[in-house]
């Protein structure tokens, strides 16, 4: 073991259905606008815009359906209902057509942001990071082999209390999944460990502590918190 001056962070992970073994969490990549709905909603033009990207802390996930504490420093904390992507053969320029065969697999997941600190923020032109990548700020389920899964296609949805507030399709989404990990493979070199939150459809609204957020993506699963 290297002689490290102060503690070494624990290792970030998600756990896998039906399995003791991890995947180790190397770096969280967001896509923002992926659905046309969002787009507008968030009052931007979604016909024109190719993919951007920020970033989570590794550590910032909320694993096994545990509660999320409410954050710091916002009013306006809301929920963004993603399927997030798990690579696990690296590589950089991947082309579309072999970018499925990097994927290691996938689960449901939330990117929970503080609305009011990232409006702020595009407001003055500064950076997202403090609305995005705060403590705790991305529940996740439990991660499946991605043999079997068509990210191409299926149901995703986010209940609040039992009720249904965001609900489209895979299919919806502006970049796929192949071209956005094509994409983001040109800005950065893909790793083993790294997760891609591929964007969240309309309906995102806020919430308040007490409130429970269920979602599930259609043949990947569910992801679930309690806001305290
Ligand atoms: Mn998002």
């Amino acid at each position: 073991m290297p002689n490290y001056v102060v503690p070494a962070p624990a290792q970030a992970f998600l756990p896998i259905k039906g399995s003791d073994a991890l995947f180790p969490i190397r770096r969280i990549f967001c896509v923002g606008r992926n659905y046309a709905e969002h787009a507008i909603e968030m009052g931007s033009d979604p016909t024109r815009e190719p993919p951007f990207y920020f970033t989570k802390p590794a550590d910032s996930v909320v694993i096994n359906d545990a509660d999320m504490p409410y954050p710091t420093v916002t009013k306006s904390l809301h929920h963004e209902m993603e399927l997030v992507v798990a690579i696990g053969v690296g590589g950089k320029s991947i082309a579309v057509a072999d970018a499925l065969k990097h994927v290691w697999g996938y689960c449901a997941g939330l990117d929970m942001t503080r609305r009011d600190i990232q409006n702020e923020a595009k407001k003055t032109g500064r950076p997202w990071d403090m609305g995005k990548g705060f403590d705790q700020s991305a529940p996740m389920g439990l991660l499946v082999p991605a043999a079997g899964v068509n990210p191409g296609k299926g149901l995703i949805e986010l209940k609040v209390n039992g009720k249904v507030t965001q609900t489209s399709d895979l299919s919806k989404l502006i970049w796929s999944v192949p071209e956005v990990i094509a994409n983001l493979s040109e800005l950065v070199e893909l790793a083993p460990g790294d997760l891609i939150m591929t964007g969240t459809p309309e309906g995102v609204a806020a919430v308040v502590r007490g409130d429970v957020l269920e979602g599930v993506v259609e043949g990947v699963g569910t992801v679930r918190t309690k806001i305290v």
